[in-house]
């Protein structure tokens, strides 16, 4: 579509001559309850200046139809101004009204708009999702983060519902079956930052107060929302604690009190991504309220999530990036501070070892992609900005001001960002205006860590290199540094012997900064050789980290000894071991041993649940074709033998469940998890509840085991949204032809799916054990590549690129289709070329794994 794909010229030029004074939305969803109703009435009217009289510009606008414009009392003819995606303003004055009157269409793909109806009682639920580029969907603006604007949104809906917005409401209007509600104006935010939720919400509220240090006193009405349906699982009060943590601890470091009034956070179904952070209105996904069972893992991930979108109210929303060149700018911030208020301020003291184990492995993924990208990205335009969410600008970002702190020095750094929410609030910035702030307090030249960490891509090796004497003493150990751009590390090295208890112990602990290609750790001469040499311990830098021989030998032999007060130490060698198996450089079979022995002793059950995740991409992409199936039935025998040994009821047994139904394939395996569904067959302590019975029932669907008619019992047990996806899946992942066809035709032929359901059939249909059922769709996938790109939403071409990718396909048949197709589509969009490329990378990386597994 002309006009949609926004270029960062477009939007630089468009700043240079257009200054917003305020919006005014009125959004009419009063017939929203109706399905057969495809749009709601839009009426937007902008008040904005022109410091070029005369000269000409755009509106953005993504709606079926224009009803009316209207600039400055002049009529001008949709047919003529509007293009489907912009609304043309020809010969500005110096101060300007537009009126745009549209009909917008409800979202299924959770991009703008979206509608949702409730199996569980029919009721129909609403809410917006903006972020790159989507409020244009909504309504008519100006869809660039830099023209910040007091928004007024006026909203009318039926009268059962409740309306929520990013600012208070000031009035509600009766009017027969509906009511009308009138918010305050904003503060002056962007476009991608403004919201609606409406719908029949179940709502919680509750009350923040502080006295500030001026002593006036600061009050923050909150309240968290989620489906009626939902409500007996809403446990809004561990969330409303974490919520209030968070804001003590944010206000203490940040000095700037909570701009934006009240605080509500919304749990809204068929949610594309975790959550985000509309000032005064966060919205979630609503997999965050827990139905059935789940490890705290998952509770602290919430708790994370929660903090994360509250560290945005001031960086991202009270302080915005100018172009989405700079969204690390804001997500590397609200990342780090995630997970260092969850240490500061709550329970969730573990979060450091989560952060090493999971957001690093997603960003060495992605490091060491062939489009990686420094941290401070090239966006062109708003395709670039919708791939950008991603491992860099996320994870190593958030790393890299991890080792910033580190640096500088908390204090410094803290105060550099209290400088730097004063100068800029309610203003957008650049990378060089935090550097600016943070120089200032910490008094150290930043701009060549600059050049070092964000303006480079790839991830640094470090190996150590120890010499020793005849007596057994270090004469050296060195650290080799190993990558494109050799970077300054500052890291602590860890040195561990045998205790007398048989623990691996740290008996020697050097800090230092690691600085070009080799570098002496001076100390350590003359020690005894220890067991176990571990670089970047503490995990204060971002790298991946290599052993010398006798190191190595330690960990294959004992890694599950490897003691310490937080188990940070045993993390850090798991990634690192995973680190050498993706890279194959360790035999996939050696990895599945450390797993098989050591993983029922890991005590962190979030590492555990990423042992079992490895485990099993390391069985399916990385293990030698001819033994997959002699592992895969000793991971299935080891998750029997832990899930027997468990302490009833815990985490580790919920765990070892899962993983168990994962990789049961043998008949006397699903029969045991078919006796668990029926009842007929019980585990001390483990309660089969529903998602659990899902999960099972997946199983069995799988391997042939459950058919369609017993999946639609287990749907009318549990019908509502989760149960529906879950039954999708289920019915997609059975290992017939007939199941697939009707998998890929659901979501390829048709887009009448939504979001969350395109989602369930292509992880239905993509199973790793069905590789030959499947091998038929690889030629149809790369010839469909093209025309899903133009036509879907990006949301939702974006997962079918992604998750219909023959990738269990390890074969170098699937390798070349896969060139042959990038080299015949060089001028396919770059969106498009860079998750081919991607997928590409992945499969090339396991067949590399799967060789060294071979020999
Ligand atoms: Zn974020």
């Amino acid at each position: 579509m002309p006009g949609k794909n926004l270029s960062r010229e477009e939007a630089r030029d468009r700043a240079g001559i257009i200054r917003v004074d305020s919006y005014r939305v009125h959004l009419d969803v009063s017939a929203a309850a109706d399905p057969g109703r495809p749009t709601f009435r839009s009426t937007t009217r902008i008040s904005f200046d022109c410091s070029a009289p005369g000269a000409s510009s755009f509106a953005d606008l993504l709606a079926p139809e224009v009803v009316s414009v209207e600039l400055n009392g002049r009529r001008l003819d949709p047919a003529e101004v509007f293009d489907g995606a912009r609304v043309a303003l020809p010969e500005l004055a110096a101060r300007n009204e537009l009126t745009v009157v549209a009909e917008c269409a409800y979202s299924r793909t959770g991009e703008g708009l979206h509608r949702f109806v409730d199996p569980a009682d029919g009721e129909t639920y609403l809410y917006t999702h903006y972020e790159p580029a989507d409020a244009r969907r909504v309504f008519a603006d100006f869809e660039q983060p830099d023209l910040k604007a007091p928004f007024s949104f006026t909203v009318t809906a039926p009268a059962a519902w409740d309306v929520y917005a990013n600012a208070v409401h000031e009035r509600i209007t009766e009017d027969g079956d509906n009511r009308t509600w009138e918010f305050a104006p904003t503060q002056p935010i962007s476009t991608y930052l403004t919201a609606v939720v409406a719908g029949p919400y179940h709502v919680v509220r509750d009350h923040y107060s502080r006295e500030l240090p001026d002593g006036s006193v600061l009050e923050i009405p909150l309240a968290a929302t989620c489906r009626r349906s939902l409500a007996p699982y809403f446990d809004a009060d561990e969330i409303l604690t974490v919520t209030k943590q968070g804001l003590d601890f944010f206000h203490e470091e940040f000095d700037y009190p909570y701009p934006f009034g009240k605080y509500d956070q919304c749990f809204v179904p068929e949610y594309n991504i975790g959550a985000m952070e509309n000032p005064g209105c966060v919205t979630f996904r609503e997999e965050f309220i827990y139905r059935s069972k789940v490890t705290e893992a998952a509770y602290e991930a919430r708790a994370n999530v929660i903090l994360h979108e509250m560290a945005h109210m001031w960086f991202g929303d009270l302080v915005t990036m100018k172009w989405w060149d700079d969204l690390w700018l804001k997500e590397s911030f609200a990342d780090f501070m995630g997970s260092f208020a969850q240490i500061e301020a709550t329970k969730y003291r573990a979060a450091w070892i989560t952060f090493a184990n999971r957001r690093k492995a997603w960003a060495y993924r992605q490091d060491q992609f062939p489009t990686t990208h420094p941290i401070t990205a090239d966006i062109r335009d708003l395709e670039d900005a919708k791939l950008n969410f991603d491992g860099i600008t996320y994870a190593k970002g958030a790393s890299v001001l991890k080792q910033l702190v580190a640096y500088v020095g908390r204090d410094a750094f803290f105060e550099g960002a209290r400088r730097y929410f004063k100068k800029h609030a309610f203003g957008n910035t650049v990378l060089g205006d935090l550097l600016d702030a943070l120089e200032e307090t910490s008094g150290r030249d930043l701009r060549a860590w600059s050049a070092a960490w964000l303006q480079t891509s790839g991830v640094n090796t470090l190996t150590p290199e120890v010499t020793y004497d005849a007596e057994g003493r270090i004469t050296e150990l060195a650290i080799r540094q190993d990558g494109e751009v050799l970077r300054p590390h500052r890291i602590a090295v860890g040195l561990y012997d045998r205790a007398e208890d048989g623990a691996l112990r740290r008996t020697d602990r050097y800090e230092l900064d690691v600085t070009g290609a080799r570098t002496v750790v001076a100390d350590a001469a003359g020690r005894s050789l220890p067991a176990l040499v571990l670089l970047n311990d503490d995990d204060l830098t971002y790298c991946k980290v290599r052993f010398d021989e006798r190191s190595l030998e330690t960990l294959r032999t004992g890694l599950g000894d490897l003691a310490g007060e937080t188990g940070l130490a045993r993390a850090l060698a798991w990634s690192a071991v995973w680190n050498l198996t993706r890279d194959g450089l360790m035999p996939t079979r050696d990895y599945l041993d450390l797993v098989q022995r050591f993983a029922g002793r890991e005590s962190d059950i979030g590492v555990l649940q990423s042992l079992h995740q490895q485990a099993g991409t390391a069985l399916e992409l990385y293990a030698d074709p001819a033994r997959r199936g002699e592992y895969g039935t000793a991971l299935a025998e080891v998750a029997l033998r832990e899930l027997s040994l468990a302490a009833p009821g815990s985490d580790h047994q919920l765990a070892w469940a899962r993983f168990f139904a994962e990789t049961a394939e043998r008949a006397d395996h699903l029969q045991l998890l078919r006796g668990l569904l029926e009842g007929t067959g019980r585990i001390d302590g483990l309660t089969v509840d529903q998602e659990l019975r899902w999960s099972f029932w997946l199983a069995l669907a799988t391997h042939g085991a459950a058919d369609a008619e017993e999946l639609s019992a287990e749907l009318a047990r549990d019908n509502t949204a989760s149960g529906r996806r879950q039954h999708t899946q289920c019915l997609a992942a059975r290992p017939t032809p007939a199941a697939k066809a009707a998998a890929w035709s659901a979501v390829v032929d048709s887009d009448e799916l939504p979001n969350a359901l395109v989602e369930a059939q292509i992880a239905g249909f993509n199973q790793a054990g069905q590789r030959e059922l499947t091998a038929a769709y690889a030629e149809p996938y790369f010839a469909m590549l093209e025309s899903i790109w133009a036509e879907r939403s990006i949301e939702i071409a974006m997962r079918i690129v992604g998750g219909f990718f023959p990738r269990y396909r390890t074969t170098p048949a699937t390798l070349a289709a896969t060139d042959a197709w990038l080299t015949g589509h060089q001028d396919a969009a770059p969106a498009l070329r860079r998750l081919v490329l991607e997928c590409r990378d992945d499969l090339a990386r396991a067949l590399r794994a799967q060789e060294c597994d071979v020999q």
